[in-house]
């Protein structure tokens, strides 16, 4: 098979969808790789490391489209690559199409068959490869609150640690899951006094267990996450019902109950956000202060620690490549259940009950 990895052009992102061990593995195989010129710069990958794995440089996105028979990517189609997607050609990327009626209705005209990261399901009800991103969201919200809790940045002045004599910053986590738990790791590391709010007891038992000194648990209803908001510095939001919107734990009338300069990182805003007062940001321009309190609501994180995150990424794709690759699509899905899951858009059809849903499309 020919598979092609193009340069992302969204803006902010500075992953690739592949590492040149990936190339190699695929080219071990008897598969031809061809990469876009540049295309790992933003992770740090010169274009000689993909030459020295196998790979074939091509000056231009649309070679890459044209050539391959299988594209992986790592963000959504963008309007600029839509009529480079062909009829019978397969797609790996993040696609999230119930964000998106203009992505959903060009990927079902282009023919194409998209499989979507969001949606590979494993054995274990797991979604393996998003695990990895809130993973990298989690563990950078504490380095990104820590920043913005300094005075320069509109914050309350605090050090996440104090020092001895002066009492540590204290740390809201709302939701326990992936992003929540490595949140609070980096936040214990960081000697601050930490505590996860979840719904979910059995979570709250596990972390309890696993989780150093300075972390609590509390469980996750009204009257504690109001008690919790005027204790808190930094409050990070990251719960999850997964395929709903998040739900609003932090109304606009509660922010008057935390401390001016105190910051809200609200990690579920790709969901709706758990804050009612929070809307997406970006790198270039990450944050916004409503009643003194600061919030930062960028909607792709891992986009800024393209290294870290590509690495991240790559790791946990790459097995699910190569059988793509090695099979091809229909043996794949029928071999496959968590390819099956990830298959949105099957050559004009919508393949996904959700995204069917989210737009009354057939299914
Ligand atoms: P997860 O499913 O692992 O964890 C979500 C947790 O929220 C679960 O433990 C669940 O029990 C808990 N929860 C549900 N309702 C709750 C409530 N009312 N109160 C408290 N806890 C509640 O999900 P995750 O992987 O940790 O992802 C969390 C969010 O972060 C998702 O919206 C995900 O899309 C988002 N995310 C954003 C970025 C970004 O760049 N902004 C990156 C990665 C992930």
């Amino acid at each position: 098979m020919i598979v092609g990895i193009p340069s992302e052009v969204k803006s902010d992102e500075y992953r690739i969808a592949m590492l040149p061990v990936g190339v190699e593995e695929l080219v071990r195989r008897g598969h031809q790789v061809i990469v876009q010129a540049g295309a790992g710069l933003g992770s740090g990958l010169a274009d000689h490391d993909y030459l020295r794995a196998g790979a074939e440089l091509v000056a231009g996105g649309s070679d890459v489209f044209e050539r391959a028979d299988l594209i992986i990517k790592v963000k959504e189609p963008q309007p600029s690559e839509f009529d480079l997607i062909r009829s019978g050609q397969l797609l790996f990327t993040y696609f999230h199409f119930a964000a998106s009626r203009e992505l959903t209705d060009a990927m079902v005209d282009s023919g194409s068959s998209c499989l979507a990261y969001e949606t590979l399901r494993d054995a274990k009800g797991r979604l393996p490869l998003l695990t990895p991103m809130s993973e990298v969201a989690g563990r950078m919200s504490i380095q990104q609150g820590a920043k913005y809790l300094e005075k320069p940045q509109m914050g309350r002045g605090i050090l996440l640690g104090g020092i001895p004599g002066v009492a540590p910053a204290h740390i809201t986590v709302l939701g326990g899951g992936v992003v929540g738990a490595n949140a609070a790791r980096i936040a214990a590391g960081f000697q601050a006094d930490v505590v996860i709010l979840d719904v979910d007891l059995d979570r709250l038992r596990y972390l309890d267990d696993v989780m150093p000194a300075n972390v609590n648990t509390l469980f996750s209803d009204r009257y504690n996450v109001l008690e919790q908001l005027e204790r808190a510095d930094l409050v990070i939001g990251s719960v999850l019902i997964p395929g709903a919107k998040a739900p609003q734990l932090v109304l606009a009338e509660d922010l008057s109950r935390m401390k001016p300069g105190s910051v809200i990182i609200d990690i579920a805003v790709d969901q709706g956000g758990c804050i009612e007062t929070s809307r997406p940001t970006t790198h270039s321009d990450p944050t916004f202060v409503v009643d003194e309190v600061v919030h930062y609501c960028v909607a792709n994180m891992p986009g800024a620690v393209g290294r870290t995150s590509t690495f991240g990424l790559c790791n946990a794709t790459l097995p699910w490549v190569l059988r793509l690759a090695d099979s091809g699509l229909r043996a794949a899905i029928d071999s496959s259940r968590p390819l099956r899951a990830s298959l949105n858009i099957h050559q004009g059809k919508v393949t996904n009950k959700a995204v069917a849903g989210a737009f009354d499309l057939p299914f």
